[in-house]
């Protein structure tokens, strides 16, 4: 056996919560779910790509429906199967009986996924429209950690929002519901995209003061073109700073310019919290690797592999 197959087997028997109760810093990478062939290729670019720097884990978007959910299935087993990285296997609640939610937990542990992210997910179509829970199913992310958890040996993650849930209509309840999913089982949490260090630094100690200590992860999204800015505002509740959609706005038809003040703004963000006592960055690469690749050498990550 070829010494690098014996090492990532001994990484991949080493789940995200060893690697973070071992005081390491975890450093990964998110892909949307694949809706094309071409999307695929493009998917798998990428996965090549982000395989070369060795993070601890990459993870695959759970799509909202149909073919995108075989998509993500087919993406996160091909990358237990056939690469030396680790996935964290996304998972909602949206649509699925209890049922159809053991199966794929037991599709993702038959290759030996041990990973997971419990999510409740939005609507299709309307990510703020009426949620309602599958007549069969689960309605908050907490029961979809228990039900996890009682399914086998499994690390679980779980989402965070340090400006807030949208729906949350205050910070003391949101933080409960926070606190009841680590109290679910999570072993880690991975927060939504923002742009302000105090937002992520301000929630967790909100969590810390309602006395729970599980990890928090930042997740970091670089803007690399002038159409995220709106995008971001329709995908998530971030705050976008005036300043930076200022310094976009003034280069817009030099996309080389607009992408280099995007990897500038995210590599500062995360020197700020990397000065912090994080448990690691999780970087959104929306199937382009080499923006995130670049804040990656940045921050001299890259000599980690
Ligand atoms: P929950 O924790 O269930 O919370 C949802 C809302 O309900 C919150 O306002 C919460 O305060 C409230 N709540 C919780 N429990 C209770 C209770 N007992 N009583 C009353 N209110 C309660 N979506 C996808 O579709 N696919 C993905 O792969 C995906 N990946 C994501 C990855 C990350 C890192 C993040 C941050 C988000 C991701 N999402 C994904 C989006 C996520 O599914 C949505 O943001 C969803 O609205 C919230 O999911 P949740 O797991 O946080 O829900």
């Amino acid at each position: 056996m070829a010494l690098g197959t014996a090492s990532t087997r001994t990484d991949r028997a080493r789940t995200v919560r060893d690697l973070l109760a071992s005081g390491e810093r975890s450093y990964s990478f998110e892909f949307a779910a694949p809706k094309s062939e071409k999307g695929e290729r493009t998917l798998w670019n990428a996965i090549r790509r982000i395989e070369a720097v060795g993070p601890t884990f990459v993870s695959v978007t759970y799509g909202a429906g149909g073919s995108s959910r075989e998509g993500t299935v087919r993406a996160t087993e091909r990358i237990a199967t056939d690469t030396t990285l680790t996935p964290v296997a996304h998972l909602t609640a949206v649509n699925h009986s209890v049922a159809e939610l053991r199966n794929v937990i037991g599709q993702y542990a038959d290759v030996g996924i041990r990973n997971m992210l419990a999510l409740r997910g939005d609507p299709p179509g309307d990510p703020m429209g009426e949620w309602v829970r599958h007549p069969k199913g689960v309605g908050y992310a907490a029961e979809l950690v228990r039900l996890i958890k009682e399914s086998g040996d499994f690390c679980v993650g779980v989402a965070a929002f340090p400006e807030m849930h949208p729906r949350s209509t205050d910070w003391d309840s949101d933080i409960r519901h926070f606190v009841d999913k680590c109290r679910a089982g999570a072993d880690f949490a991975i927060t939504q995209m923002f742009f302000y260090p105090e937002d992520y630094l301000r929630f967790r100690d909100r969590v810390a003061a309602a006395g729970c200590d599980t990890p928090i992860i930042p997740e970091i999204m670089p803007v690399t073109n002038v159409r995220q800015i709106e995008r971001f505002a329709q995908l998530s509740n971030a705050a976008f700073p005036p300043a930076l959609a200022e310094r976009i706005l003034a280069v817009r038809d030099d996309a080389a310019a607009v992408r280099s003040i995007g990897i500038e703004y995210a590599t500062e963000l995360c020197s700020r919290l990397m000065a912090e006592e994080i448990p690691g960055l999780h970087f959104i690469t929306l199937n382009h690797s080499t923006a995130t690749l670049e804040i990656y050498e940045n921050l001299g990550l890259h000599q980690r592999s």
